[in-house]
């Protein structure tokens, strides 16, 4: 909605923003609104490893940040193609990108399809994208898997585990370091915590 020209009515995703990202610019009649460029925050990291407890506890505190749970429109979109996980990315900034014009940014848990992000045409509608990866020990992991979510398919706990690997030694996003928090030994509290207080440090990096 923020995205349709008041103006002319274009709806089309052709929509060009001011430097300073405080304006919106229909290309079709030239005229200018306002909106709010926020950043947007993608909490990740593999299966079980406790993105969606740590996205209950938030949700119970009061907070600058919406938190929201990507799977909710896996689950009524098609996923099998790139072009189905780009769309979904595309469908997740979409409807931030709204929902931000309320004041608060937000932050979304969500598993994979992290190199969708920074190549939508709604990127242009956020200052800055910050991914953190939860990661564990190896150990830890398989056992939150296999008693917390009684998984037993071997295949999933092992890609779970290489994921988990992947974003301890090398996860890099646009040759960028993801950030990374172990959660092992830690309470839910202590990464919730942990999430709210890398949200604002990376929200005000000058603090
Ligand atoms: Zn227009």
């Amino acid at each position: 909605m923020i995205g349709i020209c008041p103006k002319c009515g274009n709806y089309e995703w052709d929509k060009q923003i001011s430097d300073n990202k405080k304006q919106i610019i229909c290309p079709k009649c030239s005229h200018e609104w306002n909106f709010k460029a926020m950043p947007l925050f993608i909490l990740t990291g593999s299966s079980g490893v406790g993105k969606t407890t740590t996205a209950q506890e938030l949700m119970q505190r009061d907070k600058d940040f919406i938190v929201m749970d990507a799977d909710f429109l896996y689950n009524i979109m098609p996923h099998e193609t790139e072009e189905d996980y780009k769309n979904w990315v595309e469908q997740i900034m979409s409807l931030s990108k709204n929902i931000m014009q309320g004041g608060k940014p937000l932050l979304w848990t969500i598993a994979g399809a992290l190199d969708k992000f920074e190549n939508t045409y709604n990127r242009r509608f956020f200052t800055e994208i910050h991914y953190l990866a939860l990661v564990c020990n190896p150990i830890v992991l398989e056992k939150r898997m296999r008693e917390g979510r009684q998984i037993t398919d071997v295949n999933w706990i092992k890609s779970s585990i290489d994921y988990n690997n992947w974003f301890m030694e090398t996860g890099t996003l646009s040759n960028q370091k993801i950030d990374t928090y172990n959660i092992s030994g830690k309470s839910v509290s202590e990464v919730a915590d942990y999430v709210t207080y890398w949200v604002s440090l990376k929200s005000n990096p000058t603090r």
